[in-house]
């Protein structure tokens, strides 16, 4: 384990634009490809004669694995720069990518954009972007790669990042969030040592740019929210729900009311990692004891918050959303499966409200008939049980959701307003 600031990181992009390159290539700079692995490729690099090649070799390892139909798993890998340690999240292909990072199994603060020289900005491109941007990404890194097949040309570069900016401005990215960087993460430039093929540029390598990522501050100031993942009876102490601090400070003495059960009591125990404490912040763990409440009385999916100002629960909601996927055409009376938090709530799409044009954010039709994947649209809701929910300018952290339906995800949304019962 690191005492070092950790960070969750996103890597997104077009498929074969390089991206399990660019994290084997990360995991190889930083020491982070387990040595034994190494020691094989570069025994074998060695035989055949070409040592010093073992970064291809374990590239063309991973080729082999993936040709024999397993997946490349770059999700969970760790590495470290000098003041953050990272751990790389779920890749946008990953099937359950937008849930964990609305759910808050991984949720990324910053991502890097893999966009390759030779192909310039595509239709996953732009996707990811639109979904960056909706699950509240901070800070992109745009690696333009490849840059080994495009003979290293500042013009080529130069267009492929006035064609990103350019998709940038179109989801409203603010541009002074985003770094481009002229890499090839097959041949090593400008990841870890400038490159002497690219001295026209300047800039930082990919892991100076990673490095000097602002640091995220925990959000203690918002008011508590803690999602329940269960409720246990632990003989001698009572009635424990378990969840995570996503906001605020959870004090021992605290009056907290659970919703949508509608139920309070005064917190008496709080335990992490097995161990008594006396408040939980942002991101812990914790298990807690609450005079007065009983097993039944509380559920997963209900959200613990301060007596005073409890969780909002929503009668209906409106909010932004962007269809990611869908086999036809989404209709009002439409009613898929929601994932906010730990609930998992049917709700009814009430109506269509806007759909905005994805080239300008700006509202392009009023109360469409339909929307389909790859659209935009402003949309109200509503939950068929209650539901807690935040607009995500006040809580970002219980503001998001994913449309699940069929297995699969079908939109992300962040919740705009929250009409309550
Ligand atoms: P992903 O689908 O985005 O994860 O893409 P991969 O990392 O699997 O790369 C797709 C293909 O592009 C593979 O054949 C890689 O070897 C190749 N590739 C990746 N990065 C580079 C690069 O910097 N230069 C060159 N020439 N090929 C690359």
């Amino acid at each position: 384990m690191s005492d070092k600031p950790h960070q969750n990181l996103a890597i997104i992009g077009h498929v074969d634009h390089g991206k399990s390159t660019l994290v084997g290539r990360l995991l190889f700079e930083t020491g982070s490809v387990p040595e034994h692995i190494i020691e094989q490729h570069r025994e074998e690099a060695a035989e055949k004669g070409k040592s010093g090649f073992e970064f291809a070799y374990v590239m063309d390892n991973l080729a082999e694995e993936r040709e024999r139909g397993v997946t490349i798993d770059i999700a969970h890998q760790r590495f470290d720069t000098e003041k953050y340690y990272f751990t790389i999240v779920d890749t946008p292909g990953h099937r359950d990518f937008v849930k964990n990072m609305i759910t808050g199994a991984s949720q990324a603060d910053h991502a890097v954009l893999v966009v390759a020289a030779d192909d310039g900005v595509a239709p996953q491109t732009r996707e990811h972007v639109f979904l960056a941007r909706t699950l509240g990404i901070e800070t992109l890194i745009i690696a333009v790669n490849k840059m080994d097949t495009v003979d290293y040309s500042e013009n080529t570069y130069n267009e492929v990042k006035e064609e990103v900016q350019e998709l940038l401005t179109q989801v409203r990215f603010d541009s002074d969030d985003a770094r481009f960087i002229p890499i090839s993460a097959f041949e090593g430039d400008n990841i870890a040592e400038r490159s002497a093929n690219m001295d026209w540029f300047d800039g930082p390598t990919v892991l100076e740019a990673l490095n000097n990522l602002p640091e995220s501050s925990p959000p203690t100031d918002a008011p508590l929210r803690v999602p329940i993942q269960d409720v246990y009876t632990i003989s001698g102490i009572g009635t424990v729900p378990v969840g995570r601090v996503e906001t605020g400070v959870l004090n021992v003495g605290d009056n907290v009311s659970f919703q949508p059960s509608d139920v309070s009591g005064e917190v008496k125990t709080i335990e992490m990692h097995h161990e008594e404490v006396d408040s939980a912040g942002p991101g812990d763990n914790v298990g807690f004891n609450v005079r007065g409440i009983g097993k039944d009385d509380i559920r997963r999916g209900d959200v613990a918050g301060p007596a005073d100002a409890p969780p909002s629960v929503a009668e209906t909601f409106k909010a932004q959303i962007v269809v990611m996927q869908h086999p036809s055409v989404i209709t009002a009376g439409y009613t898929p499966v929601i994932h906010a938090h730990t609930a998992q709530v049917a709700c009814t799409f009430e109506s269509i409200d806007q759909k905005l044009d994805p080239a300008s954010g700006e509202v392009a039709e009023e109360n469409p008939d339909f929307i389909k994947a790859g659209d935009a649209a402003v949309v109200t809701l509503r939950p068929q049980k209650p539901l807690v929910l935040e607009p995500s300018s006040e809580i970002p952290e219980l503001g998001s959701f994913a449309v699940r339906d069929m297995g699969q995800t079908i939109a992300a949304g962040k919740v705009l307003e929250v009409h309550e019962r």
